[in-house]
């Protein structure tokens, strides 16, 4: 699938509880595709009292269903058949993700449905793998550990990969026998619904999976403060991951899952094997969904012998991109989720160079010819650790170049005070590169690649203000259990 036509997809809106559509809510947000600006939709916001209903209601049907006690191997059984309707689903899924996002339809529909799907048969694979430990003790004792689910869990996503990041969150929960609450993004509301309708028809009981929606701070505020929301599993931006982390606190100390922002880097050395390739990947890095990517490889540091070399190919790489529609075949430069943000990354762009910087190339809208928000692909040289494009997360297409001499100095412009989410190095000597993923604060560090495979057994998560805990992996699923310690006298 390389193309649709957007007036021809069909949006339910509303939000989905206890098997249903239901279009309650004191008041309504427009929704805007961000290819074209058009407002296509609106979406109700659930106030505070809606949602702690929701909340309540989540956590009976997760107690009258049984969902928690019923044999793993059947969990998993349903779960792998949701996995099967999301992969066959495709037609309707992609063009219904691709529309109100930043996705390409190409991509959305071989990738991040299919992504979606395996994400979720992954966590099904796991439903009757982990049920706890027996512990080492004395002799006279059986000791324990039984893994539980938590109860009902309020999961809450980003705009930038709609059901991909819902599922990072709800497969794992489901699997390990919790119910869920996700509240999507106010801004890409809709394809997540189609995916909580066809949990209930593969046999996920009505009402263990339900998606409210509203802004953050009514909603989500809300969801993640009622006292039946056992664990909080959250993506989007650090400070309000921060803002999530006081509600925990202050509503009960629940843990929480953090999956936040962040400003890698892409270290080069002079050996890197093939350029051309290294450049393909740091192209990539930083210009896949206009950079609007947690994991973008936004500071690009160069050992200073091949940095011309290397600016010169992705400067032409960046060139040969062509910014469209999410819904036009030839798309390969995803538009900007909204004006505000596109003016965003154009006042980082500015104040960089008036700084100082110099621009390499970019620094300027680009025609989608579709009427929404472009940025092309920028390169900013002549910049340090205190320029703001180095030290903000743009999320947008905007690469920093730095280079360096030594490999103390890579490691040591690596390093992001706050940041620590990832980053990728590229080196022949092997030794040079395991020496910095030990010396690298980050939670993944990619080498001689850039960004995540379908390896779904890799966690990812960050360090520092990137985040708390993983998402993805076994870490993501045992987020999900509570370890409840027994110990038995058997003297008795
Ligand atoms: P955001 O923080 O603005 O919003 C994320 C979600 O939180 C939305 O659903 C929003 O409605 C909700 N929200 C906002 N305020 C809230 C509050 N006070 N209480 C509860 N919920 C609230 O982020 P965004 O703009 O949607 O996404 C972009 C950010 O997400 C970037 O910083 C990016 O790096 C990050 N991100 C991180 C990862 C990762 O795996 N680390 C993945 C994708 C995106």
């Amino acid at each position: 699938m390389d193309s649709f036509d957007p007036g021809k997809v069909a949006v339910r809106s509303g939000h989905f509880i206890d098997g249903k559509y239901i279009d309650e809510g004191t008041r309504k947000l427009q929704v805007v595709r961000p290819s074209d600006g058009v407002v296509y939709a609106s979406v109700p916001v659930a106030n505070a009292e809606m949602t702690d209903r929701v909340v309540e209601n989540t956590w009976t049907a997760w107690r009258s269903s049984g969902w928690g006690q019923i044999a793993p191997r059947e969990r998993a059984r349903v779960l792998r058949r949701f996995a099967d309707l999301v992969a066959a689903d495709v037609e309707t899924l992609a063009p219904l993700e691709a529309l109100g996002s930043t996705r390409p339809i190409r991509e959305a529909a071989a990738w991040d449905v299919p992504f979606t799907a395996e994400g979720i048969r992954f966590y099904a694979e796991f439903a009757d793998k982990i049920g706890g430990d027996v512990a080492a003790t004395d002799h006279d004792h059986l000791g324990m550990t039984i893994a539980e689910p938590y109860g009902v869990v309020g999961a809450i996503a980003p705009w930038n990969f709609p059901l991909v990041m819902a599922s990072w969150k709800l497969a794992p929960a489901l699997a390990a026998g919790n119910a869920v609450v996700l509240k999507p993004s106010e801004t890409t509301p809709f394809s997540v619904l189609r995916l909580a309708e066809l949990a209930v028809e593969a046999g996920v009981p009505a009402g263990v999976f339900n998606v409210i929606q509203g802004d953050g701070h009514t909603t989500g505020d809300a969801l993640v403060r009622h006292p039946h929301i056992a664990k909080v599993t959250f993506t989007g931006s650090t400070r309000t991951g921060a803002a999530i982390m006081a509600a925990c606190a202050e509503s009960g100390t629940k843990p929480v899952t953090l999956e936040l922002g962040g400003k890698s880097p892409q270290v080069v050395f002079a050996d890197a094997p093939r350029l051309d390739d290294v450049a393909r990947r740091i192209a990539a890095a930083v210009a896949g969904n206009a950079g609007q990517v947690c994991v973008a490889g936004s500071r690009l540091l160069v050992e200073r012998s091949i940095a011309e070399e290397l600016a010169e190919r992705i400067e032409w790489i960046f060139a040969e991109l062509r910014a469209g529609a999410t819904w036009s075949s030839g798309t390969t430069l995803s538009p900007i989720i909204s004006e505000t943000q596109a003016a965003r990354i154009e006042t980082i762009v500015q104040r960089t160079v008036a700084s100082g910087a110099t621009l390499r190339c970019g620094g300027h809208r680009a025609d989608g010819e579709s009427g929404g928000a472009f940025y092309f692909p920028t390169i900013l040289c002549d910049v340090n650790e205190q320029s703001e494009a180095v030290r903000e997360e743009v999320f947008g297409p905007v690469l920093t170049l730095q280079t360096f001499d030594t490999e103390a100095e890579a490691l040591a412009l690596a390093q992001h005070p706050d940041y620590g989410l990832a980053a990728g190095v590229h080196t022949a000597d092997l030794g040079l590169a395991l020496r910095f993923v030990r010396g690298i604060e980050a939670g993944t560090v990619w080498v001689n690649r850039y960004g995540r495979t379908s390896d779904f057994t890799i966690p990812t998560g960050g360090f520092k203000r990137s985040g708390i805990g993983k998402d993805l992996g076994r870490q993501a699923y045992e987020a999900n259990l509570r370890f409840k310690s027994v110990l038995i006298d058997m003297r008795s």
